[in-house]
């Protein structure tokens, strides 16, 4: 069954222009404080006098001017928040990777709602409609239901399955929303479920295609275990970080790329359920003397 968020259960008559509502509620927001709120990884502030707004990376609050590449056109967001520092692709934009040393001006709310849904696709819509107790929460369970094709699989994920994919992709680390969404009615998810401006209502793509892996890893283990209870993925996860560290450095896979050894979120899945395979914990009653 879908919730809503709690600050008005029940979530009567549905907002006519969201979008409209939102916009100005974001506005007034940011207005109300001069020197601006983060919201994810930037900065927004209200320029004083001309009713325009500024957004600039977090990391880059104080930074002059002439160091920052300027931009005034809200579409220039887009590209913003295209690529990392790396120039890498970013699927996810809420990923705490949004490249640093631009600044944008935007001459009103209208400018600013749009370059803010290119740096955080349905950011402010969510942000409102959560912070009125509307936004319709849909727990793992409900979403995986509506899986089809290869992604069908991540139905028979197991509960344990859930919570250690969701601590591997969801916590601040690697997402900054906040992530509401549960395992089922009776499940609460057990992540860390983060401190930012905003709201995750349900199991995003990245998050299903990490579950899809985690499935497989799942069937593994029940089927494949080696004679010290490795699975063959697990042997090649291991073998992948020895020799990339051999080198001197170990450069990760792509963000969505979990079918890679040296996925980041792939590795704090492995960190959750290979290294305690490997180290267990160590008996701790004292020392006959
Ligand atoms: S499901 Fe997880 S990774 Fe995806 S947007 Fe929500 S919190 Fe972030």
């Amino acid at each position: 069954m879908r919730a809503t968020s709690p600050e008005r259960p029940g979530g009567e008559s549905p907002r006519r222009s969201t979008a409209a509502e939102a916009r100005a509620a974001f506005a007034h927001w940011v207005n109300e404080v001069p020197e601006g709120l983060p919201f994810g990884q930037i900065v927004v502030r209200a320029l004083p006098g001309n009713g325009g707004y500024e957004l600039r990376h977090v990391a880059d609050v104080g930074i002059p001017d002439g160091d920052l590449v300027a931009h005034n056109e809200p579409r220039a967001a887009r590209e913003i928040a295209k690529l990392t520092e790396e120039g890498e692709y970013r699927p996810l934009k809420s990923s705490p990777n949004l490249k640093r040393g631009w600044v944008l001006r935007v001459k009103d709310d209208r400018a600013l709602y749009v370059a803010m849904n290119y740096l955080y696709p349905s950011g402010v819509a969510h942000w409102h409609l959560y912070r009125n107790g509307e936004l319709e929460i849909t727990n793992y369970r409900e979403n995986a239901a509506r899986q089809s094709g290869i992604y069908k699989r991540v139905q028979r994920l197991s509960d344990e399955g859930v919570q250690n994919t969701a601590k591997a992709c969801c916590e601040d680390a690697v997402c900054l929303k906040k992530t509401l969404w549960d395992v089922d009615e009776n499940t609460p998810l057990a992540a860390d479920r983060g401190e930012g401006e905003i709201p995750c209502p349900e199991p995003c793509s990245i998050f299903v295609s990490l579950a899809r892996r985690v499935r497989l890893f799942e069937r593994e283990n029940k089927r494949d275990l080696d004679a010290i209870g490795l699975s063959p993925s697990e042997k090649e996860d291991l073998s992948a970080l020895v020799e990339a560290a051999a080198t001197g450095s170990v450069k990760f896979a792509r963000e969505a790329e979990f079918e890679e050894p040296l996925n980041e979120r792939r590795m704090r899945y492995r960190k959750l359920t290979l290294v305690p395979k490997l180290r267990p914990v160590e008996d701790t009653a004292p020392e006959e003397g």
